[in-house]
């Protein structure tokens, strides 16, 4: 059997007219904007809440502990990165104070054409900010929301935990993958 081995997925680049988006004031924190990543014609799309970063201090590419451990459960239940695309919620990643809930408001536009293009067969949203915006619910969370599929915006949308949280609670771990599990057994039954 061969080791899991995380690699930087490839990035989809953004689209030529939204490269400068300056809707929301988040350009101003100087972090680049991230459209999504792993395979763009994906059947199952990850919703997190921001890309974090692909690239260190120097510039050099890295897989962050985010999509380390994202990956590692997909892994685990079967999951290719052809199987997934990875978006956000804001496409770029903040790096001090901002109005959170305008912003997140805001930047939904990008992902709603997402879903218009994409028109992913199942979603998978990782965490309570991306729960919340997503299911359009300020008091949504995933302790709540998660082992079950819920029709959302006429998708179905499975809820886990954000990886971040899975690294700094390994307690975490199992249900983490138990989610995972959701994805690819509802997955699995729509193609059988
Ligand atoms: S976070 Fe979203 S809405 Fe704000 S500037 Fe970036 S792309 Fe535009």
């Amino acid at each position: 059997m061969t080791e899991f081995c995380p690699v930087l997925w490839p990035e989809e680049p953004t689209p030529e007219e939204q490269i400068n988006c300056c809707k929301c004031g988040l350009n101003q924190h100087g972090s680049r904007m991230i459209w999504g990543e792993g395979n763009p014609e994906a059947p199952i799309m990850i919703i997190l809440d921001n890309p974090g970063a692909r690239e260190n201090r120097e510039g050099n590419s890295m897989v962050c502990g985010t999509r380390q451990t994202l990956q590692k459960a997909a892994s685990e239940v079967g999951l290719t990165m052809d199987d997934l695309y990875v978006t956000f919620i804001l496409k770029r990643r903040p790096v001090r104070a901002y109005d959170k809930e305008r912003t997140r408001q805001t930047c939904m536009m990008h992902l709603d054409r997402q879903l218009e293009e994409k028109k992913p067969q199942l979603i998978l949203c990782l965490g309570n900010v991306a729960a919340q915006s997503f299911f359009q619910d300020a008091g949504a969370e995933v302790k709540a929301l998660r082992g079950t599929i819920h029709q959302v915006q006429g998708f179905p949308t499975a809820v886990g935990y954000h990886p971040l949280a899975v690294r700094r609670r390994p307690n975490l771990w199992s249900t983490f993958v138990e989610d995972w599990k959701l994805v690819a057994k509802h997955y699995q039954n729509k193609l059988s």
